[in-house]
C-alpha cells in the first residue's frame, strides 16, 4: 500500500549479509522498517550481473549457485580497505567473484555484465546495494526520499567511513551522518525507556553485536534527559557469521576430499552450494545440536551428505569466539566500568543468535541474563532511523532531545622521527572532537615539515593505517627545533576526520579533510554517478 506524506529521512542498515532501512512516522509516533519487494524486512546485501540485468538484493542471492562467479556478498569487507591487507587476501581467495587489484592498491570487483567484462568499485557495488534500500523506502512512502543516516560497525576506520559515505553519495543519498552500529542499536534500546518518563533511568548499556562480517562491542551510558554517552568501543571489522561459514566449508571440503579423494575447493559453483548448505545449517544448530547436509551432485555428479553436529561447529569456530570475549573484556577497561556495574547486556546481529556465544557472554558477566528483547535483525536501521528524523527535525520530544555523544574508535596522529606513532587523539575520546599538538623542525634550516596521518593503536606507524600525508612549507630557516608546527586535528560526528598544520612564527597554514586516503574524490564520484546508471 502507497502512502503519500512529506519527504522523510531514512535510516540504513547497511550490512556485510543484510541490511534494513526504517524511517519514523509522525502520524504513528514511531519508527516502521521498509519491507523490500517480497515483503521482507531485511535485504540479502547482494548484487549480481549475467547477460540481460543487474540483480540486487534477494533476486541476486536466489541464483547464487547458478552464477557464482557474477555474484558479489560480503562487499562490506572491501568497503576503505587495500588489496594487499592479508585479511582480505583469504576472503579474496574463498569468494567466487573475482576481485583484483586497482590504483592506489584499491580492490576491484570484476563482473561480466551483458557479455562484457567491467570492474567495479567496492563504493559502486554497495552504492547499488543503498540504491535498492531507497526504492523499497520510496516504493512504501509513495514519494521520494533523499535525506538519510547510514550506520557503520564502530571499529570503522577513517577510510571505510569516507567509502560508505561515498557510496551514499553514488546511490543519489544525502548522508545527513554515519553512525555506529552499536550505538544506532543504542537508540533502538533505549527508546522505550527513554519515551517512558516515570523510569528512572542512568544505565551503564553493554552492547554485543555480532553480524555476519563484523563485529562489535559499545559500553554507554544512557540516562533519563535522554542522553546516550558512549565511553568506549571496540571490536574487529573481519569477524563475523561469514567466518564461522567459512569454516564450516572448509571442514566439509576436507571430508569430501577424505571420503572421495576429490578436491572442490577450484570449483565455484560447487563451493557456492557448499557455503548456502553450510549457512543454514549453522543457523539449524543455533536450535537443534545436530543436523545434517545433503547435496545431490555436488561435484562430479558425486552427491555429498554428511552430519554436523553443534559440537562440530563451535569447536571449529572455538578460536573467534574466545576473540569475541576478549574484545568485551578491553572494551569494560577501556571503559573503566567494571562488569559487576553493567546493568544490561544488549545482544544485536544475527550471529548473536549462537548458542555458544551467549553462554560465553554469560559466562563472562557472572550469568546475568543477556538482554535479547530487540529485534536483532531491524534494531540499527530503527536507531539509524530515529537519528534521521531528529537531523531533519522530525518526530516527537523523545526524538528532538535525544542526545548523543560517540567516540573514537582508533587513535589518530602523526608519523615523527621516522616511524614513531605521535598520537594527537586517543582512541574512545568523545567526537565531535579537537586535539592540537605542537611539533618542532628536526634539523638546522628546515624549511618544510610534511605531516603523515595514521590511525591506529601501535607504537610503530608502519603497523597502523596510513590515512593521508602532506607538507607544509615556509618555515624560515633557523636552527633545529627553534621553528614550532601546530597540528589540529578535528574529528567531526561522522567520525571523519579534519587535519589542520600552522607555523607558529608565520602563521602560514594548510589544512585536509582526509579524503585521498584510497577513497574517492569528488571527481571520482561524478564519473561513476554516470557508471552506475547500468
Ligand atoms: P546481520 O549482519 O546482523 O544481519 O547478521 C547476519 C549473520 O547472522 C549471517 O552470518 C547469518 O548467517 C547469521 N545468523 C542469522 N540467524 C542465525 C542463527 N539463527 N544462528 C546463527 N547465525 C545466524
Amino acid at each position: 500500500m502507497s502512502k503519500k506524506v512529506e519527504a522523510t529521512a531514512i535510516g540504513i542498515d547497511l550490512g556485510t549479509t543484510y541490511s534494513c532501512v526504517a524511517a519514523w512516522f509522525n502520524q504513528h509516533n514511531r519508527v516502521e522498517i521498509f519491507p523490500n519487494e517480497q515483503g521482507n524486512n531485511i535485504t540479502p546485501s547482494c548484487v549480481a550481473t549475467n547477460n540481460t540485468e543487474l540483480l540486487v538484493g534477494e533476486a541476486a542471492k536466489n541464483q547464487i549457485t547458478r552464477n557464482p562467479h557474477n555474484t558479489v556478498f560480503g562487499v562490506k569487507r572491501l568497503m576503505g580497505s587495500r588489496f594487499g591487507d592479508s585479511k582480505l587476501q583469504e576472503d579474496i581467495n574463498s569468494w567466487p567473484f573475482k576481485v583484483i587489484q586497482g590504483s592506489a592498491d584499491k580492490p576491484k570487483i570484476v563482473l561480466e555484465h551483458k557479455a562484457v567484462e567491467k570492474d567495479f568499485s567496492p563504493e559502486e557495488i554497495s552504492s547499488m546495494i543503498l540504491k535498492n534500500l531507497k526504492a523499497a523506502a520510496e516504493a512504501y512512502l509513495g514519494t521520494t526520499v533523499k535525506d538519510a543516516v547510514i550506520t557503520v560497525p564502530a571499529y570503522f576506520s577513517d577510510r571505510q567511513r569516507k567509502a560508505t559515505k561515498d557510496a551514499g553519495t553514488l546511490a543519489g543519498l544525502n548522508v545527513l551522518q554515519l553512525i555506529n552500529e552499536p550505538t544506532a542499536a543504542a537508540i533502538a534500546y533505549g527508546f522505550d525507556k527513554l519515551e517512558d518518563t516515570s523510569h528512572q533511568l542512568h544505565k551503564n548499556v553493554f552492547i554485543f553485536d555480532l553480524g555476519g562480517g563484523t563485529f562489535d562491542v559499545s559500553l554507554l551510558t544512557i540516562s533519563k534527559e535522554g542522553r546516550i554517552d558512549v565511553k568506549a568501543v571496540g571490536g574487529d571489522t573481519h569477524l563475523g557469521g561469514e567466518d564461522f561459514d567459512k569454516a564450516m566449508v572448509n571442514h566439509c571440503v576436507r571430508e569430501f576430499k577424505k571420503k572421495q579423494n576429490k578436491d572442490i575447493s577450484g570449483n565455484a559453483k560447487a563451493m557456492g552450494r557448499l557455503k548456502v548448505a553450510c549457512e543454514k545449517a549453522k543457523r539449524d544448530l543455533s536450535s537443534t545440536t545436530a543436523t545434517s547436509i545433503e547435496i545431490d551432485s555436488l561435484y562430479e555428479g558425486v552427491d555429498f551428505s554428511t552430519r554436523f553436529t553443534r559440537a562440530k561447529f563451535e569447536e571449529l569456530n572455538s578460536h573467534f569466539f574466545l576473540k569475541c570475549m576478549e574484545h568485551v573484556e578491553s572494551c569494560l577497561r577501556d571503559g573503566n566500568v567494571h562488569k559487576n556495574n553493567i546493568d544490561d547486556i544488549v545482544l544485536v546481529g544475527g550471529s548473536t543468535r549462537i548458542p555458544k556465544v551467549q553462554y560465553m557472554l554469560k559466562e563472562l558477566f557472572d550469568w546475568k541474563p543477556l538482554c535479547k528483547s530487540i529485534n536483532a535483525d531491524e534494531a540499527v536501521a530503527y536507531g539509524a532511523a530515529v537519528l534521521a528524523a531528529k537531523l531533519s527535525g522530525n518526530g516527537n520530544k523523545t526524538v528532538t532531545d535525544l542526545i548523543l555523544l560517540d567516540v573514537t574508535p582508533l587513535s589518530l596522529g602523526i608519523n615523527i622521527d621516522e616511524g614513531t606513532m605521535s598520537v594527537i587523539i586517543p582512541r574512545n575520546t568523545p567526537i565531535p572532537t579537537t586535539r592540537e599538538r605542537m611539533y618542532y623542525t628536526r634539523y638546522d634550516n628546515q624549511t618544510s615539515i610534511s605531516v603523515p596521518v595514521y590511525q591506529g593503536e601501535c607504537n610503530d606507524v608502519k603497523d597502523n593505517i596510513f590515512l593521508d600525508e602532506f607538507v607544509l612549507h615556509g618555515f624560515p630557516p633557523r636552527r633545529a627545533g627553534e621553528e614550532k608546527m601546530k597540528v589540529c586535528f578535528s574529528m567531526d560526528a561522522n567520525g571523519i576526520l579534519h587535519v589542520l598544520a600552522e607555523s607558529v612564527t608565520t602563521g602560514n597554514k594548510k589544512s585536509i579533510v582526509i579524503t585521498n586516503s584510497g577513497d574517492l574524490s569528488k571527481e571520482d564520484i561524478e564519473k561513476m554517478l554516470e557508471k552506475v546508471a547500468l
